[in-house]
């Protein structure tokens, strides 16, 4: 609807705007999902000159561009593109920046997959990757070399939350010519505006928030002005796409996105409070506590919190005692991903694979993901399953 999308109305209007538009699809609400390989072209002329708003399934449908330009106008970029899985659209951006001989800049809590991309994939093309404590916030110049063309960022960290200090750290990277990506999946832009904190791409697990039911895996990549040419280049050359359905499944899910984050952060907030108040914890690692490294740049760079956290349980407790807690939840479920409408909980220890920084917590930690069930309910099931632990001490 672009009238209203060039409108100053608050996002939480713009999100139930932006992406369809009912005077083009018969007055009906939601835009149909397009389907297809082929674009027919009425005349010789029309094909030789390439006249058609979308040539080829590959380049694009009207139900992908919807997608893409809802994207754009949530996060504030210049171009989005999407890709068939949140860690897809990590590879197109690195992909976007990288050539063979770079130097690339990692934080030591990134998300495991982008770790094994860069030793996987990234290796094999002679694109060296270094590891740097999430927390050195300006002083990552001193790590630039000649050849590093891309500093990579994720605030928080995966599984231990520590927040970086993005606008000091694209700034060092800007003055150099050095491109940066973060992966934005835990704050959204909702909550963060990756691009106005200098990031010139940002990657968002649409698996999350966007679709917010567990239900599709989706990447997205948005790009500055500068890094837009580059990033749909790519994405053109690979036409790596998510499919029509699951593309409509993100619209929709987009249209409740800023109501299902306001009510996550709500939630995550008042169980982290009640989990710190429990004897069986030793900490909670939620950006808006202050026992979270950088929770001073979360209080001055971020405008909310989403619904995953961790937390550490007192060092008394052992790995029998942990799983006996965790094999018994009657409503905490434990899987991978998150930014459903389901709580979850997983034990984790970054330790194993962490190669610059030790990551000593001082006790056993756990990835809680607050759904949307009963608050009082999943304080009932935490609080027996904390009873638990004692159980094995
Ligand atoms: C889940 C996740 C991804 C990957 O998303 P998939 O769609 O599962 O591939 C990337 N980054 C972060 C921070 C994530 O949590």
């Amino acid at each position: 609807m672009s009238k209203q999308s060039e409108s100053n109305f608050s996002i939480g209007t713009r999100i139930t705007q932006i992406g369809r538009n009912p005077a083009q699809q018969k007055g009906f609400v939601n835009s149909p999902v397009y389907r297809g390989s082929t674009v027919i072209f009425p005349t010789v002329s029309d094909i030789e000159n390439n006249r058609a708003e979308f040539n080829y399934g590959t380049m694009g449908t009207p139900t992908i561009a919807n997608l893409e330009n809802a994207w754009s106008e949530l996060a504030g970029a210049a171009g989005t593109v999407l890709s068939p899985s949140g860690l897809g659209a990590i590879a197109l951006a690195l992909l976007t920046t990288l050539k063979a001989g770079d130097h690339l800049l990692m934080p030591d809590s990134v998300y495991k997959p982008t770790r094994l991309f860069c030793a996987g994939l990234l290796a094999k093309m002679g694109i060296e990757t270094e590891y740097y404590d999430p927390l050195i916030g300006a002083g990552i110049e001193a790590l630039f070399r000649p050849n590093t063309t891309t500093l990579f960022l994720e605030s928080p960290g995966s599984q231990s939350f520590e927040i970086q200090d993005v606008p000091a750290m694209t700034a060092q990277a800007k003055a150099r010519g050095i491109a940066t990506i973060i992966d934005n999946t835990w704050a959204t832009p909702v909550f963060f505006r990756a691009h106005e904190h200098g990031c010139d791409l940002s990657v968002e697990a649409g698996t999350k928030y966007l679709g917010g039911h567990s239900d599709l895996l989706m990447g997205v990549v948005s790009a500055n002005e500068a890094w837009w040419p580059a990033l749909r280049k790519t994405y053109d050359l690979m036409a790596m796409l998510p499919g029509a359905e699951d593309c409509f499944l993100a619209l929709r899910g987009m249209r409740t996105m800023y109501l299902r984050l306001k009510e996550a952060e709500k939630r995550g907030l008042e169980m982290a409070q009640w989990l710190q108040s429990r004897p069986e914890v030793l900490k909670v690692l939620h950006p808006a506590f202050p026992d979270c490294p950088g929770h001073e740049l979360w209080k001055r760079d971020f405008t909310g919190s989403s619904g995953l956290f961790s937390i550490v349980l007192k060092p008394e407790y052992s790995k029998a005692s942990v799983n006996h807690m965790l094999d018994n939840m009657a409503i905490f479920a434990m899987g991978y991903s998150w930014g459903g409408f389901e709580s979850l909980i997983i034990p984790f220890n970054c330790a194993e694979y962490r190669t610059v920084t030790t990551w000593q917590p001082g006790g056993r930690a756990l990835r809680l993901q607050i759904g949307l069930e009963d608050m009082d309910d999943l304080k009932a099931d935490l609080a027996a399953g904390l009873e638990r632990l004692k159980m094995f001490v």
